[in-house]
């Protein structure tokens, strides 16, 4: 396969935004070397080799890419739909294993690996079949470095109905800024609306978080979870007490299409400050209610930022018992 790429250059001499964009979006995903010549297309110049092809093609947006592939040849005017139709969602190509390696003997492995290197081992056998769980600043750390990989990858996160709206506005920056496609689970309908019929829509103050993150997240959480094989989490030791003991590599058997999923945490062992540090260095996307304060970032109604001493999750379901501040997501094995 050879890819052109025509980007436009525009009569002050530079290239025109789209074209940057669509450059840095390849470059995010660990795609750039996957184009194999770049042609201009000179506003200012109808003979330029770029506006030759335009007219030959018969396309008049920049920037757009040329695929010949033996006789065929395809063109494509959008960088989303050439990363998503030719390049498989990625540009490394998956080795499927026969058998599943066992969750011990990946852990063997990867003991003592960056994050980087496990997300690629993992995406590396896994592709697509492996979803990262989107919610917080860990998970797009883990995001960028799945994009950086160049292996395809899948990305979910669980619509509650409760999210702050700067999260949903977070989640639709992130989808733009890696050109992914990101899955948007919902509640149950029917459970849904018979809990809020009888107990209304803050029961969770009254008798406790369980029943309500039940429906809004361990159950979509549980559905989704069916489609993959691998399940790639942001979850770090450091975050409270009740993740004290989260390993790199587990097999999750209560999740997954026959009762068991591959679960992996490539933060296991980061600090908080090493996941900014990261976002810092990477100019990676962060949700903006972090500069109110917020660490951990769950629904509007059960999350407010930490008190100074605290730990970073005790924001999260302040009114309950510190032993019990999970949401049922990641349970023992
Ligand atoms: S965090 Fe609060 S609002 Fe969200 S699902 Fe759990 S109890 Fe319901």
């Amino acid at each position: 396969m050879h890819v052109t790429m025509v980007k436009k250059r525009l009569k002050n001499g530079q290239p025109c935004d789209k074209c940057v964009q669509a450059e840095e979006l390849l470059k995010r995903r660990g795609l750039w070397e996957r184009i194999d010549e770049v042609v201009w297309a000179d506003e200012s110049d109808e003979s330029s080799p770029g506006m030759q092809l335009a007219r030959e093609r018969n396309v008049s947006l920049a920037p757009f890419f040329i695929v010949k592939d033996g006789p065929r040849e395809d063109v494509y005017t959008s960088a989303l739909a050439f990363i998503k139709e030719r390049l498989n969602g990625g540009a490394g190509s998956v080795e499927v294993a026969v058998e599943p390696t066992s969750a011990e003997a990946l852990a063997l492995e990867l003991a003592g690996k960056s994050p980087g290197e496990v997300v690629r081992r993992i995406l590396k056998q896994y592709g697509a079949r492996a979803a990262i769980s989107f919610s917080g600043a860990e998970d797009v750390m883990l995001i960028d470095l799945a994009a950086k990989s160049g292996y395809p990858f899948s990305v979910f996160s669980l619509d509650t109905g409760r999210l702050h709206a700067e999260t949903y506005r977070f989640i639709e920056r992130v989808r733009k800024h890696y050109g992914i496609e990101i899955t948007i689970t919902a509640p149950d309908t029917v459970a849904l609306e018979d809990l809020v019929r009888k107990k209304g829509l803050f029961s969770f103050y009254d008798d406790g978080h369980s029943e309500c993150c039940g429906i809004r997240k361990v159950g979509p959480l549980r559905r989704v979870l069916t489609r993959y094989a691998a399940w790639i989490t942001g979850q770090r030791r450091d975050q409270s007490p009740t993740r004290a003991d989260v390993p790199l590599v587990q097999l999750d058997t209560n999740q997954g299409a026959d009762g068991r999923i591959l679960k992996v945490n490539p933060l296991a062992e980061q600090s908080l400050a090493d996941v900014w540090t990261y976002l810092r260095d990477e100019q990676v996307p962060y949700n903006p209610l972090h500069d109110q304060g917020f660490v951990s970032i769950g629904c509007e109604p059960c999350t407010r930022p930490p008190r100074p001493g605290e730990h970073e999750r005790a924001g999260r379901w302040w009114w309950e018992d510190t032993t019990k501040r999970e949401c049922g997501l990641h349970l023992p094995k």
